[in-house]
């Protein structure tokens, strides 16, 4: 089964969870009126007044005089887009992002480990509700097409189920504009010919298809019929990891540092593992209070995913930088590149790595290594939040439930 899981107004939702005062008010992500900018995301709220994605904010600030219009902070979104995307990975790794706001995932290998696919849809819809306090609407369906239209269908907050057995009885009643790939055009040709609903076009001859709809009519009489054969396919391409988090009030303290630090590391070692791919050039990013921006770079001996190693690399750069005295750090992140794309290479010379008898005094490498398997099996079981290492727990004072996240 697939899944489509898609942000309700997305980039207006996350303004208002970081702004509560807004809740309940018109509210729009998007470039000013003055500068000829349109609407990039519009809360519900907003949508009551008939404002949409695309429309002139100009226009959009004629159908509602209250309309709050907020700049982007692109920064943010991706990053919550990239918690979202952690939540999703805790129960399959095929994951295919179509925006940051939106991914069809392919949960069928993860039924016996998680619950049917309703059930994985359930418990990432509360755990995107829970850990960062958004909506995300649902589709199930036995492929992609079905899927995206079904996770459309109630939102917001949807969740919609299409089993295998009800999918023609699903699509036949929808409009054939629901089809991929009958846009504007299309649709007014085919009300011309009394075709209106996927039914209709549906039960449609061939020849009156090839007529009017020529060398796409095949395929979307297949969409029609509810067959869509593309798969899922992960996004493998990626050429780094990385995470990073952006302080409430800028930080000095070292141990809190470090401590953050070691939460991205394993964050990012946990993806890693999770995308079974192994790294060498471990990345450490700062910003300061004055928004410079220095980033520093270590290489390993050999590709790894382990958290050990990647914690200490991670740690020497960090305390090389602060032994030269920083100024206060408003963002702290940490990345690992230089993946190694041989996929029969799946174990490096354990001796080869540095740090090889320094990863504490008492853990040696191979518990170190039990101990990320571990961590793993518990966190794709009860999410990634619930196991960390002592030393990621400290936090910045007071501790904020959710980190706020400050204004880019
Ligand atoms: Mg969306």
């Amino acid at each position: 089964m697939i899944i489509h899981a898609d942000m309700d107004a997305f980039f207006a939702s996350v303004e208002i969870r970081e702004q509560p005062a807004l809740r309940g008010k018109p509210v729009v992500v998007g470039g000013r009126a003055e500068s000829r900018g349109v609407v990039a995301a519009a809360s519900y709220v907003a949508r009551q007044y008939g404002i949409r994605s695309a429309m002139p904010t100009a226009t959009a600030l004629k159908r509602c005089s209250g309309l709050i219009v907020l700049p982007g902070r692109m920064a943010l979104y991706s990053e919550v887009s990239q918690q979202i995307q952690d939540i999703f990975a805790r129960y399959t790794p095929l994951i295919e992002p179509l925006s940051l706001d939106e991914a069809f995932l392919d949960v069928s290998a993860s039924t016996a480990l998680f619950g049917s696919a309703p059930q994985i849809a359930h418990d990432i819809k509360q755990a995107v509700s829970d850990e960062l306090q958004l909506v995300i609407s649902m589709g199930v369906a036995p492929n992609k097409f079905v899927a995206k239209i079904a996770s459309d269908l109630q939102k917001p907050d949807g969740f919609v189920v299409v089993e295998a057995a009800d999918v023609q009885q699903f699509l036949d009643p929808l409009p054939v504009s629901r089809l991929w790939g009958v846009g504007k055009v299309t649709e007014k040709k085919l009300h011309a010919q009394q075709i209106h609903s996927i039914a209709d076009l549906r039960r449609a001859s061939e020849s009156f298809i090839r007529q009017h709809l020529g060398q796409y009519g095949e395929q979307l009489r297949q969409l029609a019929r509810g067959h869509d054969p593309r798969a899922v396919i992960a996004k493998r391409d990626a050429k780094s990891i990385s995470r990073e988090t952006t302080f409430a009030q800028d930080i000095s303290d070292a141990e809190i540092l470090r401590s953050v630090l070691s939460n991205l590391t394993e964050q990012v070692a946990w993806r890693m593992r999770r995308q079974n791919v192994r790294g060498r050039t471990v990345q450490l990013k700062l910003r300061f209070d004055d928004f410079h921006t220095i980033t520093r770079a270590l290489s390993l001996g050999a590709a790894t995913h382990h958290t050990c190693d990647l914690w200490h690399t991670a740690l020497q750069l960090l305390n090389k930088e602060m032994a030269s005295g920083l100024p206060p750090i408003r963002l702290i992140g940490m990345g690992v590149s230089g993946f190694d794309t041989d996929q029969t290479h799946k174990q490096p010379d354990l001796f080869d790595t540095p740090h090889n008898d320094e990863i504490n005094n008492t853990t040696t490498r191979s518990e170190a290594e039990s101990i990320d398997k571990v961590t793993d099996d518990i966190n794709h079981r009860f999410g990634n939040k619930l196991l960390s290492r002592a030393r990621g727990l400290r936090r910045p004072h007071p501790t904020p439930a959710r980190p706020k996240i400050v204004r880019e």
